[in-house]
């Protein structure tokens, strides 16, 4: 075995997710989840030659734990001798960041400053960061942002209608997320349907437990739904997207609400389960509905309404329109979610296939419509891929 493979973290508040990446074959050599952290009964699920196996971890153990029995099972596996680089998935770089890095002391206080703008992700992030800088001192480590690919927005669509100096003062505008996957799909899609980097217009629907929408015009993102945090734009899973802001007054003033509160209501209790009132789960919704549920019914109508008004409207950023991509769990799963919203777009020149929307599910990738020019198109995303490309070739920069 040559050494070429690449170790990605993505490092979340409860969860360590982490992959080998064999970079010139693709192969996943490793692959898991250790969840539950600091909670009752942590655990590591992972994969390795077809086989599923699990770590149990002791109660209230944390990523540091987690790293540590990590890098305990690279090395019984054999896995260490072949890695060249820590990839590690940051979600919020700010404006500090157009392009994944070498992470250094500089960028490790950039990523610190950042976590005003993500309190929950970034600290998080830099856990897995430290515990991969003891554990693997020789490997150079990088850093891929979720907001970097959106780094080529201009001011007219990053910034909101306030007071200029809170942008200048306190970086706030909107940043855009799932940069990593808007990227992979784009670039897929580029070479799937032959498109020119020069003149291509390009909608990426990611749609999972968050949803968001980017508009790419030659290659690169013009605009995107997500904003300073992930809660804006479309209806999520348990996030409400848009919303008038002058419901936070009305719930503070008129219902008692705190500010966290609010925050929990919108992030945590909204979206698709808070207009269902039974899951946030989108297959659970389609079961719901395709049973009768009324509510169920409600949250797929507004979920799709709201995603086809955005697509609609980065039509306009663009200047028209080569290809919409559908993906994420929903969006690579979900026929149903589909064909509404291209069905709404029809007007696009958008026409859904049925057949080839029923065989794009499942980690099949494929054009859904009638016709290639233009299209929607369903790709399955791979944000690991790129984290683990671009480890590999910052590290072999070095
Ligand atoms: P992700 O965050 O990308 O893992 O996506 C999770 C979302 O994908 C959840 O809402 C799942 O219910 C949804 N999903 C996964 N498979 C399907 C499916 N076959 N049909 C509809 N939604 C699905």
């Amino acid at each position: 075995m040559s050494s070429s493979h690449v170790l990605v973290l993505n490092c979340g508040s409860s969860s360590l997710k982490f992959a080998i990446i064999d970079i010139n074959s693709g192969a996943e050599a490793l692959s898991g989840l250790a969840e539950r952290l600091a909670e009752q009964a942590p655990l590591i699920k992972y994969k390795h030659n077809g086989s599923k196996q699990c770590i149990d971890l002791n109660a209230g153990d944390a990523h540091q734990v987690a790293i540590k029995q990590l890098v305990k099972l690279v090395k019984q596996l054999d896995l260490a001798q072949n890695l060249i680089a820590v990839g590690h998935r940051v979600v919020h770089g700010g404006e500090h960041f157009t392009k994944s890095v070498l992470i250094n002391d500089n960028v490790i206080d950039a990523i610190k400053q950042t976590s005003v703008l993500a309190p929950l992700h970034n600290p998080a992030n830099l856990l897995g960061i430290t515990a991969a800088q003891h554990a693997f001192e020789n490997l150079p480590q990088i850093a891929v942002f979720d907001t970097a690919f959106h780094q080529t927005m201009d001011k007219h669509a990053f910034l909101y209608a306030i007071p200029y100096a809170l942008y200048t003062e306190h970086g706030i505008r909107r940043y855009g997320f799932h940069g990593t996957s808007h990227y992979y799909v784009s670039t897929q899609a580029h070479k799937i349907l032959g498109l020119s980097h020069d003149q291509s217009r390009v909608i990426s629907a990611h749609l999972g437990n968050g949803c968001s929408v980017a508009a790419i015009k030659n290659g690169k993102s013009v605009d995107t739904s997500m904003g300073l945090t992930p809660l804006e734009g479309l209806v999520m899973g348990t996030r409400s997207g848009d919303i008038d802001p002058g419901l936070f007054s009305f719930l503070v003033n008129q219902l008692n609400y705190t500010a966290s509160a609010v925050d929990e209501l919108l992030n945590k209790k909204s979206g698709l389960l808070g207009i269902s009132e039974l899951s946030n789960d989108c297959r659970a919704i389609e079961e719901a509905a395709a049973q009768g549920h009324p509510q169920a019914t409600l949250a797929l109508d507004i979920f799709c309404y709201r995603l086809a008004k955005q697509i609609a409207a980065f039509v306009v950023p663009l200047g028209g329109l080569d290809a919409l991509i559908f993906t994420g769990g929903i969006g690579e799963n979900s026929d149903v979610i589909r064909s509404k919203v291209v069905n709404m777009l029809a007007f696009l020149g958008l026409n859904i296939d049925t057949d080839k929307n029923l065989a794009a599910r499942f980690g099949n990738q494929g054009v859904i419509t009638s016709q290639i020019q233009p299209c929607a198109i369903v790709i399955p995303t791979n944000e690991e891929w790129v984290i683990a490309t671009d480890a590999a070739t910052i590290a072999q920069e070095q």
